[in-house]
């Protein structure tokens, strides 16, 4: 039995007007976001896949196509959505803890058993500790940690990453991203991250979308099949005897593109 979709976009168009005139970013893309899957979106630099995201997100409406809402309630309601940007966006007047419930906080949602699942996420992602610490005394890492605890404690459906690991170092990168999307991983929700790197695409994803340059369409998905025998480290997919093989056909479809 196949997973039922949670979206469905069908020929999702989108133009950008400014004083010099139209850009096209999407023109007839199509795709699907299966419920509790791992997708990972990537394309050329400028091709629209953060104008993408916020369609997905609904910031922004489309101006031509449809995208079809299965909730598995079987309601019509659109997903609760978690976004994640490419910087952490702590504020660092607050203390790690004033961070992380900030969101809570904006949508009144302070009650005793959210605040309850923010403490178990701050001892589980091991920043108990932390609590009462500016965002400048954690690491790239801990920063990540604490950015996701405030997305996940509004208890979103779908969570949105917009290349959330672009701003770290090339090794700080790989562990972080790692860690952050192993730890998503446990909660079993679904999740469409963007990123421009093809590697990170293929070591986090169950499906990797390929767009192609500007107006975006999907180029090709490919489903991701690494075999790891377990391990969850940050090389173990990069290792997978498989890997290589899925980059080899990731770059012929992206390499014509750029
Ligand atoms: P990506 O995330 O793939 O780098 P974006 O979705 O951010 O691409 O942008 C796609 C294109 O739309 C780019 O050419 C960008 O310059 C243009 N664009 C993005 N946002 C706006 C905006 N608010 N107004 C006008 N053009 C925009
Ligand atoms: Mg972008």
């Amino acid at each position: 039995m196949t997973t039922p979709s949670l979206l469905k976009l069908r020929n999702i168009s989108y133009s950008y007007h400014t004083l010099h005139g139209e850009t096209k970013v999407l023109d007839a893309l199509s795709l699907e976001i299966r419920e509790g899957e791992f997708v990972a979106i990537v394309g050329p630099s400028g091709c629209g896949k953060s104008t993408l995201l916020s369609i997905i997100a609904g910031l922004l409406k489309p101006e031509d196509g449809t995208i079809v809402v299965n909730n598995p309630d079987g309601s019509l309601r659109y997903p609760r959505i978690g976004y994640m940007l490419q910087r952490d966006h702590l504020f660092e007047w607050r203390s790690v803890y004033q961070n992380v419930i900030l969101g809570l906080e904006i949508q009144h949602m302070l009650t005793p058993d959210r605040l309850e699942k923010v403490d178990q996420m701050l001892s589980d992602y091991g920043l108990a500790n932390f609590k009462e610490k500016r965002p400048s005394e954690l690491s790239g890492g801990m920063k990540q940690r604490a950015a996701l605890i405030r997305t996940l404690a509004l208890d979103p459906q779908l969570l949105l990453l917009d290349e959330p690991f672009s701003a770290l170092d090339y090794q700080t990168r790989l562990s972080v991203s790692n860690d952050i999307c192993n730890l998503i991983r446990r909660t079993g929700k679904t999740v469409v991250l963007i990123t421009h790197d093809l590697s990170e695409a293929i070591a986090l994803a169950d499906r990797v979308i390929v767009l192609g340059k500007r107006p975006a369409t999907v180029k090709c998905a490919l489903d991701i099949h690494l075999t790891t025998g377990g391990d969850t480290s940050a090389l173990s997919a990069r290792n997978a005897p498989e890997f290589q093989e899925y980059l080899n056909r990731l770059w012929e479809e992206i390499r014509h593109e750029t």
